[in-house]
């Protein structure tokens, strides 16, 4: 990977190569971290990130969930994310933030355990190819009775990873999971989306992550006048539909080819698709003043 010179550890800047843990730490053991993935763009007043509020409000979110105690307040740990895209004087690209339990304490309980943040930017220029063959992983999300599956904890992403190396494995390039009761649930780090007569539908809450690109395509739609459903989708009826995509921080919009190989009624990515991807690509460059709230200037 492409890294950049500096990386915010507990409070301080160190350099690149030398961001390290022990090898004790929980969460390196038991997943017991949480983190976000943000991006920031290039624009006309300078370099923005994207819906940043949002992403440190689904951070701390998730570190309630662990009862992970981020030891500073959100302002605080929100300027120490602008802080590290500027002293990185990175353009375009990718932050990750991270709090997770610490070296100390081995035992599952975490009481007493430390916690350790860091901030890591790094240019990440195209997560997916723009056009994907997905297959629907034989493995399912996670139950929601079984974690918090709208929080973003560490751990969370096994499931994410053994869909994608099954998928990967077969020929394909991405998965699609289901969830415990059949439904079409997301990607492995994806919200997904059907187009049918012009119509779009989204699985609903409960069993996915909130995704924040999921809900600003679910604005967008509606500031269009788009007729836009969350509502349950069985594979068979999402096989029906006319267009499919992806959307998230690193994939952006993403159309999607076929699923299991059987194509969509439109060739990917369809018009609907190209249109949302395009109002989403100016959005975050700042070129769509009515959505200039979305976006947090570095300098
Ligand atoms: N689902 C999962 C499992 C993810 O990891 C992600 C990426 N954070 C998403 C959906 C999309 O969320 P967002 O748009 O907030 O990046």
């Amino acid at each position: 990977m492409k890294g950049t010179k500096y990386i915010w550890m507990d409070g301080k800047f160190v350099a690149w190569k030398r961001a390290k843990v022990h090898v004790l730490t929980h969460a390196l053991h038991y997943g017991s971290g949480v983190f976000e993935g943000i991006r920031c763009y290039e624009t006309e007043g300078g370099v923005a990130i994207f819906r940043l509020g949002e992403h440190v409000d689904r951070l701390y979110y998730s570190a309630s969930r662990l009862k992970i105690k981020i030891p500073y307040p959100k302002w605080r740990f929100t300027k120490a994310i602008i802080e590290t895209v500027k002293k990185n004087r990175l353009k375009e690209g990718y932050i990750r933030p991270l709090c997770y339990y610490g070296y100390g304490n081995m035992g599952l309980p975490v009481e007493g355990a430390p916690v350790n943040c860091s901030i890591a930017v790094w240019p990440w220029p195209k997560y997916l190819k723009p056009v994907v063959r997905v297959k629907a992983s034989k493995f399912i999300r996670i139950h929601p009775k079984s974690t918090y599956a709208d929080a973003k904890i560490c751990g969370h992403y096994v499931n994410s990873i053994l869909a994608s190396i099954e998928a990967k494995g077969s020929g394909y390039d991405e998965a699609l999971l289901l969830d415990y009761k059949g439904n079409v649930a997301e990607g492995p780090g994806e919200n997904f989306f059907i187009v049918k007569n012009n119509q779009l539908s989204t699985p609903p809450l409960g069993t996915i992550l909130k995704g924040i690109t999921r809900d600003s395509i679910i604005r967008i739609a509606r500031d269009q006048r788009i007729p836009i459903q969350e509502r349950p989708l069985k594979l068979r009826d999402v096989l029906k539909a006319d267009e499919a995509f992806f959307c998230g921080t690193a994939a952006e919009v993403t159309g999607i080819d076929s699923i299991n190989r059987k194509r969509f009624g439109m060739a990917a990515p369809g018009p609907m698709t190209t249109k949302l991807r395009d109002t989403y690509i100016d959005i975050v460059h700042g070129r769509n003043n009515k959505y200039r709230r979305w976006l947090s200037y570095v300098s």
